[in-house]
């Protein structure tokens, strides 16, 4: 490699990093030097393969606020499902309501207090293990 060369391809590194500014000296040199024109290709490729790899770096930040956002889905459905179990919750103590009412209106009130203590003392035994089945899973 020529002298001139070398101080050249110096000259291209230094205008790409701004330090120097374009000047007719090395662009001629340039287009009139098949290697100094290769390398300044070389150059502008690893620029912009580099350019390339920092995208990449800005994807692997999308890629936390991804795992944010699949939580997030997570916690709206956790949310939604508890919204269910209330509405379940609502619509039992609704039906639960009107038929207590039915039953005094249309049987023996002593049935439905009967009832009403075998459900009080049987409950909680069909409840529990109930709860403990569900438990584990939250
Ligand atoms: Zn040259």
């Amino acid at each position: 490699m020529k002298k001139k060369c070398k101080e050249i391809q110096n000259k291209i590194i230094d205008m790409h990093y701004g330090e120097i500014d374009e000047n007719i000296e090395i662009i001629s040199h340039i287009e009139n030097c098949n290697d100094c024109n290769r390398f300044k290709e070389k150059l502008e490729l690893a620029l912009d393969y580099m350019k390339i790899l920092n995208t990449q770096v800005d994807t692997s930040a999308l890629e936390i606020d991804i795992t944010k956002i699949i939580e997030k889905a997570y916690q709206t459905e956790n949310k939604r499902k508890e919204k269910f179990e209330l509405l379940i919750f609502i619509a039992a103590s609704i039906v639960f309501l009107i038929s207590s009412i039915l039953f005094i209106t249309n049987l023996d009130i002593r049935i439905y207090f009967y009832l009403q203590i075998f459900l009080y003392l049987n409950l909680p035994l069909i409840l529990i293990p109930f709860y403990k089945l569900k438990t584990p899973r939250r």
